[in-house]
Formats: C-alpha cells, sequence, structure tokens
C-alpha cells in the first residue's frame, strides 16, 4: 500500500528512491539533529537498507561521535548543496535513516512520535496526538 516514493538534495545531484512502508518516522530534537540541521531538530525517517535505492551523485560522509552514548552516528550529505539525505547510526547500521523533509512529497509518512524533547527550544508546540519521549525512547 505504501509503494514507491523519490526523493533527493537541494541541487538535484543525488537522488533516492525507497520502498514499502518506513519502520519509523519520527521528530528528533536532540542537538546533534539540531547542529547537523542548522535548525530546531529533524524528520528521521527509518527504512532497511534494501528499501533504498540511491541515484546520481556519491554522498560525503561526516562521522560524529556522540558525546552521550560515544558511538558513532554517520551523516551522509551532498557535496555539492550540503543536503544530509541519509544518517546511520552505530547502534543500528543496517538501518538508514533517511532525512524526511528530502522527500518530493513530504506529507507521504505520518509522524509516530517525537523524541529528545528535552533538548527542544522551548516555543516548539507539540500535537497531543502524537506520543511524546524525553530523550530516545525504545
Ligand atoms: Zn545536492
Ligand atoms: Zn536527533
Amino acid at each position: 500500500m505504501f509503494g514507491v516514493h523519490d526523493g533527493g538534495c537541494l541541487c538535484g545531484a543525488v537522488r533516492y528512491r525507497v520502498k514499502g512502508a518506513p519502520l519509523r518516522a519520527q521528530a528528533c530534537h536532540c542537538r546533534n539533529c539540531q547542529r547537523r540541521t542548522g535548525s530546531a531538530g529533524a524528520v528521521v525517517v527509518a527504512f532497511k537498507a534494501e528499501q533504498v535505492e540511491l541515484n546520481g551523485a556519491t554522498l560525503s560522509e561526516y562521522e560524529h561521535r556522540s558525546d552521550e552514548s560515544g558511538r558513532w552516528l554517520r551523516n551522509q550529505f551532498c557535496a555539492r548543496c550540503g543536503t544530509t539525505l541519509i544518517v546511520t547510526l552505530e547502534r543500528n547500521p543496517s538501518l538508514l535513516i533517511v532525512s524526511g523533509g528530502s522527500f518530493d512529497d513530504p506529507n507521504w509518512f505520518e509522524l509516530e512520535r517525537h523524541i529528545w524533547t528535552r533538548s527542544a527550544p522551548h516555543w516548539m508546540c507539540f500535537s497531543p496526538a502524537i506520543e511524546r519521549f524525553e530523550k530516545g525512547g525504545s
């Protein structure tokens, strides 16, 4: 029922296609997502690696070690325009976390929950209909 969905970076050098439903779609308000996006957080949509097909230019990588968990997080971004399209985590390296805002239709999936709300900006508003976790949740 979920079919195929396409997306890509701002400049169009990197495109991707995902097949099927995401494992999880979350809004993450952690400091890492705030820094890597320069924004209030990130929409992070997790897929199994085999659900995601990348096309076009090769993504550049930046590996960051979390000062909370000590584990690595790898940001994969377009070398030309800087859009982060994929994040992978040491905790579960077989998952690809796709940046929700980079889909051609960023409304095709439902947001399931907010995580790391303890570091969300104080002006952030949350819908009572969406589950919320102070930290990472399970
Ligand atoms: Zn680009
Ligand atoms: Zn985060």
